[in-house]
């Protein structure tokens, strides 16, 4: 069987207008012989409307109830264009992620896909029905429905395309494809036609919302082969592929920005054996993401340890810490909110130097001040000031010579 998958955002099922569209999309592939699997997001801001009204009755509702209360979004999509296409004389079934046999592990509201039991969606195929699976959501063994976190859809509809073995996933959005920076801050932000998977899991983990990072892991794991393009304009797409497939390896193929980012000072740690692996042990337990580290020794039997976190997360780590101040024995905390990361990503910084110095000179060209630095093979990032993080992403955009703008070019 030929299959691909297709998902669409919440914008491209936004209205039935759009539903219509969408089901034209898919009655094009179906022409063109392939057996689609159409995965969706809830229609428009539904998922937001749905947060917003369980915080109305309770800051801090069960995750449990919000997976149940969430997945009710996606449910409606899946319906609606299963209908819209039934108009068109076209077989379709929906499914929920249960019905999907989509099986996952049981941490609510950013759960992991375990196993995808294919049988059902497969059946379904055979028979000639366009498979419409609702994004974002599963079900542990025992029962219970979880999602897989905000901006999941992707990750189902690429984990569905691996189990499946389709010839491609396309993720059709909003936008026309992955941009070099966030088109919405930086003007001469330009299309990228191709770009490695480790490339593409950098940027999405790095604040570039188009992929959610957990769906370019999958791909990487799979080789999936994936693209990105709108659902409102024909245009080619950004397709995702393996490193040696592609032309060519720039030092740097796209800048990054984080607007999420909020800091935690450990002072006085006790400088015992394994205090980093109790520290972050329990951060961990309570499923707090930690991002950079940075650990100073300032006498022989102490230190400090400063994190960044998201700050929506900061709060919850904060409260971890307190409850275990006594066991872990640091004297002080201190928290900055308000952060930001800036972070250049590309492949071709493994064989080329000087991304380091070219990007600590053009921040400081710009008055900008680095509070914490990561690095890996291929990116670089810096934590700044909230308030300079626009700035810093088109200096950053135009000192790497990716806009039309560009000064440079190196
Ligand atoms: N509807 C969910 C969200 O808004 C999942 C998704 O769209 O991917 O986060
Ligand atoms: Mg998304």
């Amino acid at each position: 069987m030929n299959i691909i998958v297709m998902k669409f955002g919440g914008t491209s099922v936004g209205s039935t207008k759009r539903i219509q569209e969408v089901a034209k999309r898919v009655e094009e592939k179906v022409n063109a012989g392939y057996k689609c699997v159409v995965v969706l997001s809830a229609m428009g801001k539904t998922t937001d409307q749905l947060v917003h009204l369980a915080k109305e009755l309770n800051e801090q509702p069960s995750p449990r109830e919000m997976d149940m209360l969430l997945t009710t979004g996606e449910q409606i999509s899946i319906a609606l264009l299963s209908v819209a296409l039934h108009q068109k004389n076209i077989e379709a079934r929906s499914f929920t992620g249960w019905q999907a046999g989509i099986v996952t592990d049981k941490v609510h509201g950013k759960a992991v896909v375990h196993e995808v039991k294919t049988d059902a969606l497969l059946e379904s195929l055979e028979k000639g029905e366009v498979a419409v699976v609702a994004g974002f959501q599963g079900v542990t063994d025992k029962g219970e429905i979880t999602t897989l976190g905000r901006g999941g859809s992707d990750t189902t509809a690429v984990t569905l395309a691996a189990a499946l073995q389709a010839e491609y996933c396309e993720i059709y959005t909003d936008v026309t494809g992955v941009y070099t920076a966030d088109p919405r801050v930086v003007k001469q932000a330009q299309k990228i036609e191709e770009i490695s998977y480790e490339e593409m899991l950098e940027l999405a983990r790095l604040g570039a919302g188009v992929l959610h990072p957990r769906s370019v892991e999958c791909a990487l794991s799979h080789k999936v082969k994936l693209v990105v393009r709108s659902s409102f304009e024909k245009v080619p797409g950004t397709w995702i592929k393996e490193q040696d497939q592609m032309e060519e390896s720039l030092q740097v193929r796209g800048i990054a920005h984080d607007m999420d980012v909020a800091r935690i000072k450990l002072l006085g740690l006790p400088n015992r054996q394994n205090i980093l692996a109790e520290l972050f042990t329990a951060l961990a337990d309570a499923h707090i993401n930690v991002d950079i580290i940075v650990q100073s020794e300032h006498q022989v039997d102490q230190m400090s340890v400063a994190f960044s976190i998201s700050e929506a997360e900061a709060e919850a780590a904060q409260k971890v810490l307190l409850a275990k101040q006594s066991i872990l024995g640091f004297q002080d905390m201190l928290f900055e909110g308000g952060l930001a990361k800036v972070s250049a990503v590309g492949v071709g910084m493994m064989t080329r130097p000087g991304v380091a110095a070219n990007m600590f000179a053009c921040l400081s060209e710009a008055n900008i001040t680095v509070k914490m630095v990561s690095t890996s093979e291929i990116k670089l990032s810096c934590v700044i000031e909230r308030d300079k993080a626009i700035e810093a992403t088109q200096s950053l955009h135009r000192y790497f010579g990716l806009g039309a703008d560009s000064k440079v070019s190196v």
